[in-house]
């Protein structure tokens, strides 16, 4: 079994490590190339890896890879906002560890499966956010978790849920939950599969964090009519309390209520 498709079993925190690796081989020769750009440019690092794009008016799921003869090409929709463009591009870029290049055209290692699918998007959020652009922004050193999530969104250009699982689960800068909310007529629900928390919150934890969530929600946006949908980061510190992030707007309202 090739090195890449071993990495699909891993778990926990050697995921985590054989994700940054991966995306440190993605890295190598753009890193060398370009070791102080910032944020990494998609196009300048898919042209390290002999990757062509090519942006049609509208395609559905985004982006596509394609093997041509000598590479890969990208098709990408032309609508998609910046972040949005970033975090596909790096996703397909992540795809390419899975083909086998000694020949004309790659060939694929494995056949595609759903642990391939989200494993790219591990690896693609590295890629976006490697750990020499953390450790260059201080990123580690600061105390507050807003601070970091609009660094992650404004220096790195990353879209909100990026950040949001950047901060909390890739580097656990700040321990917490993230993830979207709507609004149903029995008040406000976590949306099923669209939330994240920190590795290291305990489910017990977690159950209260969003019962805190519910609470401000209900509290905050008490006025909004069901269908409505935002997402939110609340970061647990250490008295127990909450910094409340709402990510579907620019940084802004912050409180912090209390454990009950
Ligand atoms: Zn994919």
């Amino acid at each position: 079994m090739s090195a890449a498709v071993s990495w699909l079993e891993s778990r926990g925190d050697e995921r985590r490590a054989v994700a940054e690796e991966a995306a440190a081989i993605l890295l190598r020769e753009y890193r060398h190339r370009f070791p102080s750009l910032l944020p990494i440019d998609v196009r300048k690092l898919a042209t390290s890896l002999g990757v062509r794009i090519h942006t049609v008016p509208r395609l559905p799921g985004d982006a596509r890879l394609f093997p041509v003869p000598g590479g890969f090409t990208v098709v990408i929709s032309g609508e998609l906002s910046s972040a949005r463009y970033r975090t596909a591009i790096a996703h397909e870029l992540a795809h390419t560890l899975f083909y086998r290049t000694s020949a004309k055209v790659p060939t694929r290692l494995a056949s595609h499966t759903a642990a391939e699918e989200h494993f790219c998007f591990d690896v693609a959020r590295r890629l976006l956010a490697p750990r020499w652009h953390i450790k260059a922004l201080g990123l580690e050193r600061l105390k507050d978790p807003a601070e970091v999530f609009v660094r992650l969104i404004r220096l790195l250009k990353l879209s909100r849920p990026v950040a949001a699982r950047v901060m909390l689960d890739d580097y656990r800068l700040a321990s917490g939950i993230a993830g979207r909310w709507s609004r149903l007529p029995s008040g406000w629900s976590p949306e099923p599969g669209r939330q994240y928390s920190s590795p290291d919150i305990k489910a017990e934890v977690r159950r209260r964090l969003r019962k805190v969530a519910r609470d401000y929600l209900e509290g905050e946006l008490a006025n909004k009519a069901p269908g409505a949908s935002i997402s939110v980061l609340f970061e647990a510190n250490r008295d127990a309390a909450f910094v409340v992030v709402p990510l579907s707007r620019e940084l802004v309202a912050r409180s912090e209520p209390q454990w009950t």
